[in-house]
């Protein structure tokens, strides 16, 4: 959990799940956004930087909701939460 005064995480292992959230989330829009296999989706995760990940993902129109972990499309400056699950 986020936590602490300029700190955005209480622990080097909340940072890491929160790190490991984040990819599986990004396989699972990956695969939604490109019609694509989840496994597919993993690789290419697998295999980029967070950077070019977020790269991609923007592309998409894709943005990344900290809340619910969940990589989400704004449309008309409401959020749809488009994945069901991890
Ligand atoms: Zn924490």
């Amino acid at each position: 959990m986020p936590a602490g005064k300029g700190r955005k995480y209480c622990s080097a292992t909340c940072r890491t799940l929160a790190w490991k959230a984040r990819r599986a989330s990004a396989a699972v829009a990956l695969s939604q956004a490109l019609g694509m296999s989840l496994e597919k989706a993993r690789d290419v995760v697998d295999a980029a930087g967070m950077k070019e990940l977020q790269r991609i993902l923007t592309g998409l129109g894709l943005v990344y909701n900290t809340a619910s972990r969940r990589w989400v499309v704004l449309v008309d400056q409401d959020v749809f939460v488009r994945q069901e699950s991890i």
